[in-house]
């Protein structure tokens, strides 16, 4: 229950106003919540909306950076249908529900460009090891053995939870079983770019490139214009699980789907390496030499481009997905992200698995992206609070290919929006509501968050995941899991 709502003085109306929010607050999993509606039903002659939401600033994250006082965004049929001071949106609008209150923040819904969903349930299993010894080692035989349908669907459930509690909107994942990902993002309603993910290797759903590009051709087919918010893409994996043919032939795939790709490209010296001894130069010299970034692509990583390179992605319009915790937690390295975005390159930010970050947590990715390019350039100017805010929601978008949609909080866009609250004691005083987005903010201070203009989560209660479910679920195969690796190890 939203204890700051403006409500009215008259003690029947509150009495009506608390019944509702009780009412509400004990609705199933899918069932809006009906709190609100008392004052609703006041409208006159007033245009009834979907949602008002409202706050102390509404930080658009327009192209000039507005940040509006004492404002409302307005939402209907899944739009952002008017922004402005709280007065002229009252006299205007009223809503079958109002998220107000007082020490709100309202803002775009945060981007997190690179993911692999449904490793939630992988998280902790290996810590603390390079990418590749990390990888071969331990991820590629935990996930052939217990990688299925059914694991994909409970881990990436899972995920979802933890972004939409975080303030994510939007996510790109990389996984198998691509069909059961965006079945889950259908069911509880995020936004999502889901890669068919291409590996020349045995993996839970292909047995080689060939097969796994097949496949990704039938997923995209099946989900091509099906829903407005999930997106279906190809995933090649990396330049070292795919050769020059089937990195060609994947390209080739996208093109005559017409979807974008999204890759892991330039991530460890190990790739480095790997490109120069078998290609003869660096990874995107390479992507680029055979034609594989003629088109739409999502460049995740990007840690260790060459001068030449940063100007072959600038020049291609590839988007790029810092993820500062992986390449930390891997020590892949510090992406040269200031010098990219010097270079007119969009950029996002991406948690990357929680078998390597080890959350999904956002604002976290931006504070240690501003932090890391700090202190790798031994200067405390670069990376501001501003730009680091801008990659996890605009420029994040951008770089998705979604800028002109979401990301910003504009009249016409897509309703993709969250309310943060900034009652906890570290938000006490606040006196630069940007500058406390990216410092201090954490997952738990989120209240509501609204997709495509449907309330995903409101005053932190879940309304379109069965948490209860979810977390047996999870625990249930994690213990599987557990008594698997115990048995392997013996
Ligand atoms: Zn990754």
């Amino acid at each position: 229950m939203n204890k700051n709502k403006r409500s009215s003085s008259q003690p029947a109306s509150l009495a009506i106003t608390l019944l509702i929010a009780l009412i509400g607050s004990a609705c199933s999993p899918g069932t809006p919540p009906e709190s609100d509606t008392a004052e609703a039903a006041r409208t006159g002659d007033r245009i009834t909306a979907d949602i008002i939401v409202s706050g102390d600033y509404v930080v658009t994250m327009d192209a000039a950076g507005t940040v509006l006082e004492n404002a409302s965004v307005v939402i209907t049929e899944g739009l952002i249908i008017a922004i402005g001071a709280n007065d002229e949106i009252n006299a205007k609008y009223s809503a079958r529900t109002l998220l107000v209150g007082k020490h709100r923040v309202v803002m775009p819904g945060l981007i997190n460009g690179h993911s692999h969903a449904a490793m939630t349930l992988l998280r902790g299993v290996a810590d603390d090891l390079a990418l590749m010894d990390w990888l071969t080692n331990y991820i590629f035989p935990a996930e052939i053995e217990f990688v299925d349908a059914d694991f994909v669907r409970i881990g990436t459930e899972l995920a979802c939870w933890e972004m939409i509690r975080g303030g994510t909107t939007t996510f790109v994942d990389m996984y198998y079983y691509p069909d059961i990902i965006a079945e889950v993002v259908e069911s509880c309603g995020m936004r999502a770019l889901v890669s068919a993910t291409v590996i020349d290797q045995r993996s839970p759903d292909a047995e080689d490139a060939a097969d796994s590009i097949d496949k990704g051709l039938k997923f995209i087919d099946r989900w091509k214009n099906r829903s407005d918010r999930i997106t279906p893409i190809f995933g090649p994996h990396a330049i070292y699980t795919l050769n020059a043919e089937q990195l060609a032939a994947t390209r080739a795939a996208a093109n005559d789907a017409g979807v974008a790709i999204s890759i892991h490209m330039s991530e460890s010296p190990f790739e480095l390496q790997y490109s120069k001894d078998t290609f003869g130069t660096t990874s995107i010299d390479f992507f680029e030499s055979i034609g594989f970034l003629d088109g739409p692509t999502i460049g995740a990583h990007v840690v260790w481009p060459t001068e030449k390179e940063i100007s072959i992605l600038a020049e291609r319009n590839v988007g790029v997905i810092h993820n500062p915790t992986s390449n930390m937690k891997l020590a892949s390295g510090i992406a040269p992200v200031t010098a990219m975005l010097a270079a007119g390159i969009r950029i996002g930010l991406g948690t990357d698995s929680a078998a390597s970050n080890n959350d999904l947590d956002m604002w976290e990715e931006m504070r240690l992206a501003s932090f890391l390019q700090k202190v790798e350039q031994m200067d405390p100017q670069v990376l501001s609070a501003k730009t680091v805010l801008n990659m996890a929601t605009r420029g994040g978008a951008e770089a998705i290919g979604l800028g002109e949609t979401i990301g910003g909080l504009q009249v016409g866009m897509k309703a993709d929006v969250i309310q943060v609250s900034l009652d906890d004691v570290h938000h006490i005083p606040t006196f630069d509501v940007v500058s406390h987005l990216v410092y201090v903010t954490d997952e738990q201070d989120v209240l509501s968050v609204i997709v495509a203009g449907k309330l995903l989560m409101h005053d932190r209660k879940m309304l379109t995941i069965d948490t209860v479910r979810v977390a047996q679920e999870a625990r249930d195969l994690g213990a599987r899991i557990q008594s698997a690796l115990a048995r392997r190890n013996q």
